[in-house]
């Protein structure tokens, strides 16, 4: 009786789940994917709750509080890191999560093992689940470590390493033959040595340039790991959803590499991108003069303009500086000055970075624009504010065949007559290459971090 509610309860969390997918998709919407996702989460842990006491041989007290056990622990650090994380972080926070995700397959794999039926179709929903969430395992640590800066984001190149890939592969169906024939704990621990190896090669493989890829690609990874979960488990919840994360993960790895102009099979390859950070690469130097200007400076460049475009970077991010940034703009488009935004789809440290950044302070959605919704009408723009950005908007992406970030399509924000660049000093950004922009003839540089300098130019701008 219990079970077959709970598996109502699990259709119209699935449905729950698809419908958020769909909110998801436009700003306008979001908030609303949001609330139907959390309402199927609070319905599939109830239904799952349900199921566990009505199938666990332990009398259903105990069930009850084993779970409210884990559930509490599971609650409390997770809003205690959910409040403490900064904004700038959420990559790093989120590969951390996919990491959990493949471990939970890895021990719901051994533990299906052990306590399953040895026929062919669950050993290999065994092997496979067990294979995916090891690689995304190591992958994700190793995401998490180079998004956090603590360990260098340059890809490793190791000699042969495509071939080593290939050779893991066929390592890994070798045992998966040996466990089918006679099944034991030596191959499927075996194939997990290897598979934590590959899931560490692949992602040390990657450079920084790449990191936005790694990042949905894993959480990719993460989807099909929780499908597989759900094979062995038998829980269809676990496989409907483990199928919505691991195809729209995928989705969103295929834009992502559309967006910087790279083909997917090259990214997992590796081995492009430099060194993160604000190491110049080599040759990377000084390119000219730069000039310097002032918050009063922009302030007046500001009363005389028609039309404003702002492209928010990282450093956005980093100075908190969109508070601000949303009042300038209501006080521009006040006074009839025609302001909107410049999304690029990598800005930031995260797919929708900016975008989530915007909608916090309140900036109209209609006003938020996509790179090629606004790519054409930059050359009638009279001011572009770079806030914080600097990859995204580097022309050497367009003129340097030899740059790490060649081939990507930038914003052309030098076609506009006056461009003003908010950074601290002339450090590149996480690609590592120097910006030609910065040394334009119709480019002014605006020190210092930019919500105080936004601060600065709201203090010169009239209410109104
Ligand atoms: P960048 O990372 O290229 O540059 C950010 C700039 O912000 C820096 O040059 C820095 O200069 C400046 N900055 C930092 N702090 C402040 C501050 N407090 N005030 C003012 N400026 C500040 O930014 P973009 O957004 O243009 O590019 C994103 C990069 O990140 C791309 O290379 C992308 O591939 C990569 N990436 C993107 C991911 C995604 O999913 N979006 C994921 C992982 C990587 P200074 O130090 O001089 O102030």
């Amino acid at each position: 009786m219990l079970t077959s509610l709970a598996q109502a309860v699990y259709l119209v969390a699935a449905l729950l789940f698809v419908l958020s997918l769909a909110g998801l998709s436009t700003q306008e919407t979001a908030r609303r994917g949001n609330l139907a996702g959390m309402a199927g989460m609070g319905l599939a842990l109830l239904a799952t709750v349900l199921l566990a006491a009505d199938v666990s041989e332990r009398p259903v007290p105990v069930t009850l509080l084993l779970i409210a056990m884990a559930l509490a622990i599971g609650a409390v650090v997770g809003t205690w890191r959910a409040r403490h994380v900064e904004m700038t972080q959420m990559p790093e926070m989120i590969a951390i999560l996919h990491s959990f995700v493949g471990l939970a397959a890895v021990l719901v794999g051994y533990n299906s093992f052990l306590t399953g039926e040895p026929d062919a179709v669950h050993l290999v929903e065994v092997f496979l689940g067990v294979l995916i969430g090891a690689v995304t395992f190591t992958g994700s640590v190793v995401a998490y470590l180079k998004l956090s800066g603590r360990i260098r984001s340059a890809p490793l190149a190791l000699p042969g390493r495509n071939l080593l890939n290939l050779a893991a592969l066929v390592v890994c169906a070798g045992l998966l033959a040996w466990f089918l024939a006679a099944p034991s704990v030596l191959p499927l621990a075996l194939m997990t040595v290897v598979a934590l190896a590959l899931g560490w090669h692949l992602v040390a493989a990657i450079g920084g340039g790449d990191m936005p890829v790694v990042v949905s690609m894993l959480n990719s990874y993460s989807g099909w790991a929780a499908a597989a979960a759900g094979f062995m488990l038998g829980n269809d919840l676990l496989i409907v959803v483990g199928a919505l994360v691991g195809s729209s993960g995928a989705i969103l790895s295929y834009l992502m590499c559309r967006a910087m102009n790279r083909s997917f099979v090259s990214v997992i390859l590796g081995g492009y991108g430099t060194e993160g950070g604000t190491t110049p690469a080599a040759g990377a130097g000084e390119q000219g003069e730069h000039r310097e200007t002032t918050a009063a400076e922009v302030a007046e460049m500001l009363r005389t303009a028609r039309s404003v475009v702002i492209t928010p970077g990282y450093g956005m991010a980093v100075a908190k500086a969109q508070y601000p940034v949303a009042e300038l703009t209501s006080r521009l488009r006040a006074q009839g000055v025609d302001v909107r935004f410049a999304v690029h789809p990598v800005a930031g440290r995260l797919p929708g970075h900016m975008n989530v950044l915007l909608a916090e302070a309140k900036v109209p959605y209609d006003i938020v624009l996509e790179m090629d919704e606004i790519d054409d009408d930059l050359a009638a723009t009279d001011v572009v504010l770079v806030i914080g950005a600097n990859d995204t908007v580097n022309p050497a992406a367009l003129d340097d065949p030899s740059s790490p970030i060649a081939g990507m399509p930038v914003l052309e924000v030098w076609k506009a007559k006056q461009v003003v660049v908010f950074k601290r000093s002339m450090a590149t950004g996480y690609a590592g290459v120097q910006n030609p922009l910065f040394f334009g003839e119709n480019t002014v540089m605006l020190f210092g971090d930019a919500k105080d300098q936004v601060e600065r130019i709201l203090a010169a701008v009239p209410v109104g």
